[in-house]
């Protein structure tokens, strides 16, 4: 009798734990969690009303994998960035630029997904960014075969009224000279500044990625362009030359072998989740920083604790991204489903060790 009851108090407070919102939009969510009130406590914790203002390049890409080959279909960083965040912050603004042979259902399919796209330039008769790469066989490394930057060459950024005093802003991979202009070009300076780049504007645009560098919190790059921005090959090394550069914190992505955390003396290690098959790697990088930032924007904390668990939910999200061709996996995903992934995470560094006994 007294199992009865607590059975059925138990079901109570697990229903009433999976009516809380995650989210505005209320996301489905499922019965049936292996760790129903762990998950219901991580989603009770993830809610914002903080601001979200991403830049970066909103594309059409054309990958080759040895899965497979796609036409233009629709990528670029911000689109990867703004679709992860979406999950954890509920005001997301875009700024970027597109040609208007970019489709219209695609932008409504972001705003659909909680993202704000008035800063989101369309330039009639102009093209879009167009991107090409091919992965080689291990998929951790890829040769660019098209950088084509059209209407992102010539890129002016408007922050709509709106947009201005945002909370957090996350710098997408563009031109760094853009990047700049965001940041002159907001009125009151957000509470974090993340920013992300690529080997590409290392070769093209040193100076002003420099100058960019010297104006942010947290630089998220790869363990190749540490290695080029730094010229140490050690990562260690590597992450103090680029501090000395200016952000306070640096992560090293490291593809399928996880992710580094640098501050002051502190280094935090996150792997990546071991998948069975991974179908298109493009966008993970930048998925990653959606997860971070959105999660630090959800909490509205910022400090190397709260850190290291946006590190945490930056590569689940990018665990998912990789299982499809391009933003497809992004495009609906469900609550739980990320929950457990987070709770997969968890387990996956968990070590019990005790030097005692
Ligand atoms: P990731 O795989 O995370 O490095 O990101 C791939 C995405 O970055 C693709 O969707 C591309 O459209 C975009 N991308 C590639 N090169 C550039 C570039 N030079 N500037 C801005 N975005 C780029």
């Amino acid at each position: 009798m007294e199992a009865c009851w607590f059975f059925r108090a138990a079901k109570i407070i697990h229903s009433t734990f999976l009516q809380i919102n995650f989210h505005k939009k209320s996301r489905d969510l499922r019965t049936g969690f292996p760790a129903p009130f762990f998950i219901a406590f991580l989603q009770h914790q993830i809610s914002s009303t903080m601001s979200l203002l991403v830049i970066g390049s909103v594309a059409f890409d054309a990958i080759e994998t040895p899965f497979g080959k796609t036409d233009k279909i629709i990528g670029g960083a911000a689109t990867y960035i703004s679709m992860a965040a979406s999950y954890f912050a509920d005001r997301i603004n875009l700024v970027s630029v597109v040609g208007g042979d970019f489709p219209v259902a695609d932008i409504n399919r972001m705003e659909n997904m909680g993202v704000n796209t008035k800063g989101l330039q369309i330039k009639d008769g102009e093209k879009s960014f167009f991107w090409s790469g091919r992965y080689h066989n291990d998929m951790n490394s890829r040769d660019t075969l098209v950088t084509e930057l059209n209407v992102l060459g010539y890129f002016d950024p408007v922050i709509p009224e709106e947009y201005q005093n945002c909370d957090y802003l996350m710098l997408g991979n563009l031109s760094p000279d853009v990047q700049l202009k965001v940041m002159e070009r907001i009125h009151n300076r957000p509470k974090l500044v993340a920013m992300d780049t690529m080997n590409f504007w290392m070769d093209v645009a040193l100076d002003d990625l420099k100058k960019a560098m010297k104006k942010v919190d947290v630089l998220i790059i790869n363990d190749e362009e540490a290695r080029q921005l730094s010229g140490e090959y050690s990562l260690v090394k590597a992450s103090r030359v680029i501090r000395d550069m200016g952000p306070r914190y640096l992560i090293i992505k490291k593809g399928e072998h996880g992710a580094l955390l640098f501050y002051e003396e502190n280094v935090y290690f996150a792997p990546a989740l071991p998948l069975e098959d991974v179908f298109d790697p493009t966008g993970a990088g930048d998925t990653f920083a959606g997860g971070f930032v959105g999660y630090l924007a959800s909490q509205d904390r910022v400090d190397f604790e709260h850190m290291k668990r946006g590190v945490i939910f930056g590569s689940a999200m990018a665990s998912f991204c990789v299982e499809k061709f391009g933003t497809e996996r992004l495009q609906d995903l469900q609550m739980d489903e990320i929950l457990h992934r987070i709770n997969a995470f968890i387990d996956l560094t968990q070590v019990d060790i005790s030097l005692t006994s």
